[in-house]
């Protein structure tokens, strides 16, 4: 793994964290309040050297939301003796201590550690993380964009899961121990598959720094939101400010969309939506924005054109580019 970090790291911190939220009624400040961090040291060789949990008392959504306690297992009465963000997170910092390099499995993690404590006005001091899952989907799957669940890579490479799952700390000792098991095949790649990880990484590291937002909707068909510019515009990930769309949203198959906006002093970023349906049958936006490199903007201008032939004459019609578009 050291192939993919500083040469100055001198140790790696596996995190994970588990959140609240209010599903129907969001602070879009902080849509999703960090109530656990686990987390697990390991030297430049990938030896467990320490982990910490930390529990953090909800201050903004006190109430425990359904859901995340289905699914995590959380007690309501475990997080009234928890810390507050800002001591849990002072200490989680001083755990890892200097030259630590931050992993995690997947890309959600870290915008919401960004979130919490751009919140709280406490500095991150922590650069964005090695996505292990990247590296997983790359060296042992043949879809390497594919997100695969954790439990789902420790399936596929026959390990045994012998404490209870979605748990920060035991989700963060089962990232180490895949990260251990991928060691061997990264030592085995080529430089040319590195150098195609690297480049991965650097992008997964813009997706990091993006900024992501759920609203509801209120509306029940992707149209209705679609037809609605204020609510899918898009705001800069730098500096929060609004942005001029210059690719407009596209369906990329199965409700997936993309688009590419810019704003004046940082650029053009790349958008991400996609919907989720509530009880009551209303859609909540899930949106994700970054700064784009030059092959991410190529790379989308392709799926437009590749998606804009599958899709009917009138649709096709519909989506014709205005001027001015760079298409
Ligand atoms: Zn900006």
């Amino acid at each position: 793994m050291l192939r993919f970090v500083p040469e100055d790291t001198q140790c790696f911190v596996v995190m994970d964290l588990e959140w609240n939220q209010h599903a129907s009624k969001p602070n879009h400040e902080i849509p999703h309040e960090i109530i656990e961090i686990g987390a697990v040291k390991l030297d430049r060789d990938l030896r467990i050297l320490d982990e910490q949990q930390y529990i953090i008392k909800p201050a903004v959504y006190p109430v425990l939301d359904k859901h995340i306690r289905e699914v995590t297992g959380i007690e309501p009465e475990e997080l009234e003796d928890g810390l507050s963000f800002e001591r849990a997170y002072h200490r989680f910092l001083k755990w890892c201590g200097p030259g630590a390099f931050l992993c995690t499995w997947g890309r959600d993690d870290y915008p919401v550690l960004l979130r919490n404590t751009r919140y709280y006005k406490l500095p991150v001091e922590l650069a964005p993380p090695l996505n292990v899952q990247m590296v997983f989907s790359h060296l042992k799957t043949d879809k390497p964009l594919v997100q695969v669940g954790l439990s789902a890579a420790m399936e596929q490479l026959g390990m045994e899961m012998e404490l209870p799952a979605h748990r920060a700390l035991n989700d963060a000792i089962y990232t180490a121990k895949v990260m251990a098991v991928l060691q061997r095949d990264v030592d085995a790649a080529s430089a040319e598959a590195i150098e195609t990880l690297r480049k991965f990484n650097a992008e997964e590291a813009l997706a990091a720094l993006s900024d992501t937002r759920s609203v509801p909707t209120g509306c029940t068909s992707h149209d209705d939101v679609l037809g609605n510019e204020r609510m899918v515009a898009v705001r800069c990930p730098i500096c929060g400010g609004s942005t001029r769309m210059t690719l407009p949203w596209f369906d990329t198959g199965h409700g997936r969309y993309m688009a590419l906006c810019e704003c004046a002093e940082h650029g053009t970023s790349f958008a991400q939506m996609h919907f989720k349906r509530l009880y009551n049958n209303k859609l909540v936006m899930h949106q994700r924005a970054y700064l784009a490199s030059p092959e991410r903007i190529a790379d989308v201008m392709a799926r437009r054109n590749a998606a804009r032939k599958t899709l009917p004459r009138a649709a096709r019609r519909a989506q014709r580019p205005e001027k001015g578009e760079p298409v």
